[in-house]
C-alpha cells in the first residue's frame, strides 16, 4: 500500500489514452491545438463557468490570475498560511506580499473573521484555498471582498469537482485556479493547470499573458509568460474528466468508511462544513502526540502524509520577513496527519487501517 498510487489509474484508462497519444504524436500538432480547445470546453461545462483558460500548472494559474487583476509590487494579498507553498509563492512571484490570516482548526481553511482585521489600503485581494478538497467559506469571503472592493481568487488546486452550496469551487471568486498535477483529484500525466472566470476582460488578458503577452504573431502587448498546456496532457484530461465524478465518489466512500469506523479518543476526525461538498483530495486527522502515531503507523506499515508540517511563514523563504506566528495554523501543522485516500484503494485496506487505528493507544 502507498499514500497514493498513480500507476493503477493508468491501468484503467491506458488503452484509450495510448491511442490518443499516438494520434497526437503522428499529427505534428503538439501545443494549443484541438485537444486543448476541447478540454477548455469540457471543463467550462463541468464547472459551469463562463470562460476557462488552460495553462502549464496550478502555480501558473495563480500567477496569471494575479497578473490579470493588476496585482504587483506594493500590493498585499490576504491568504492562508496552512496550504501548499505555491499559494503564497505565486503572490510573491508577481511582486506583491502575502499577508496570512489564521485558519479554522476544524476545516483547516482560512477563517473569514480573521480576514477583515488584516485589510489595509494596500490590500488588493483575498486568495482563498479550498484545502484538501473542501471549500473554504466562500459565500462569507465573497461578502467581505465585495464590501471592501477586493478581488477574490480561489486556489482550487485540490478541489476540482468540489462544490459549496451546489456551486462548483472556482466559480465563487473572480478567478478559480486549478492544478492537474498527478496527485490531484483530476490529474494528468505531467503538469497542467486551468483558470476559470466570468469576466471577459480578464479572460482576454489571461489569453495574452499565457503566450508571451499576445495572441497574434508578432504582437506582444504585455510582458507575459510561456504557460501553455500541451496536446498530450489535454488528451489525457479529456478522457479522465469523464471519470472525475466517479473518482470523487470513491474518495467520499473511503472517507465515509474512515469516519464511521475510526473510534479512538485520541484522534480527531476531519470536519465537513454543512455547505461544503468535500471531494477528499486528502483525509486529514488531528492528533495531539503526532510523533507517537507516526511511529505506530510506520511499525504497522500504514503509509501516511504530513500536509503541512509548517505554516508557510516558517519556511526559510519567508522566515525573516517579520511574520508573527498564528496560533491555529501552528496547532494544526503540529497535529495534522493524512491517511491514504485514492479511488483505487481497496476497501479492505481502508477497513484494516481503521482496525489498526482503533488499537492505537494515544
Ligand atoms: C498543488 C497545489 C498548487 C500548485 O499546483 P502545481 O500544478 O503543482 O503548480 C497550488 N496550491 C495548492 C493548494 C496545491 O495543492
Amino acid at each position: 500500500m502507498k499514500i497514493f498510487d498513480l500507476k493503477n489509474q493508468y491501468k484503467e484508462f491506458g488503452h484509450i489514452i495510448d491511442k490518443d497519444i499516438l494520434n497526437i504524436l503522428s499529427s505534428g500538432n503538439y501545443i494549443l491545438g484541438e485537444n486543448v480547445k476541447r478540454f477548455e470546453e469540457l471543463s467550462r461545462n463541468f464547472l459551469n463557468s463562463k470562460y476557462t483558460v488552460s495553462c502549464n500548472s496550478g502555480t501558473d494559474a495563480l500567477v496569471l490570475s494575479l497578473r490579470a487583476l493588476g496585482i504587483g509590487s506594493g500590493d498585499t494579498v490576504i491568504t492562508t498560511p496552512f496550504t501548499y507553498f505555491a499559494t503564497a509563492e505565486a503572490i510573491s512571484l508577481v511582486g506583491a506580499s502575502p499577508i496570512f490570516a489564521d485558519v479554522n482548526p476544524h476545516t483547516f481553511n482560512i477563517n473569514p473573521k480573521r480576514i477583515v482585521k488584516l485589510i489595509t489600503r494596500k490590500t488588493k485581494a483575498v486568495l482563498s484555498v479550498n484545502l484538501f478538497g473542501q471549500a473554504a467559506e466562500l459565500g462569507e469571503i465573497n461578502k467581505i471582498c465585495k464590501s471592501y472592493s477586493l478581488h477574490h481568487i480561489e486556489d482550487c488546486a485540490q478541489s476540482f469537482g468540489a462544490s459549496f452550496k451546489n456551486k462548483q469551487t472556482g466559480t465563487y471568486g473572480d478567478m478559480g485556479c486549478f492544478s492537474f498535477f498527478p496527485t490531484k483529484n483530476l490529474g494528468c500525466f505531467g503538469d497542467g493547470g486551468l483558470i476559470c472566470m466570468k469576466n471577459k476582460k480578464y479572460y482576454e488578458l489571461i489569453l495574452k499573458l499565457r503566450t508571451h503577452g499576445g495572441i497574434k504573431r508578432n504582437q506582444h502587448d504585455l510582458i507575459g509568460y510561456n504557460s501553455r498546456l500541451d496536446e498530450i496532457q489535454a488528451a489525457i484530461l479529456n478522457v479522465k474528466i469523464n471519470y472525475v465524478k466517479s473518482f470523487i465518489r470513491k474518495r467520499k466512500q473511503i472517507a465515509g468508511i474512515y469516519n464511521k469506523n475510526i473510534k479512538n479518543d485520541s484522534i480527531i476526525l476531519p470536519y465537513t462544513h454543512k455547505d461544503a461538498n468535500h471531494s477528499f483530495n486528502q483525509y486529514t486527522l488531528r492528533v495531539k502526540n503526532r510523533k507517537k502515531l507516526e511511529m505506530y503507523l510506520s511499525k504497522n506499515k500504514i503509509p501516511y502524509g504530513i500536509y503541512y508540517s509548517s505554516p508557510i511563514y516558517n519556511y526559510n523563504a519567508y522566515k525573516n520577513k517579520g511574520y508573527k506566528p498564528l496560533p491555529m495554523a501552528e496547532k494544526v501543522s503540529k497535529e495534522c496527519l493524512s491517511l491514504p485516500i485514492y479511488p483505487e484503494l481497496p476497501i479492505k485496506h481502508v477497513k484494516n487501517i481503521c482496525n489498526i487505528l482503533n488499537k492505537y493507544n494515544g
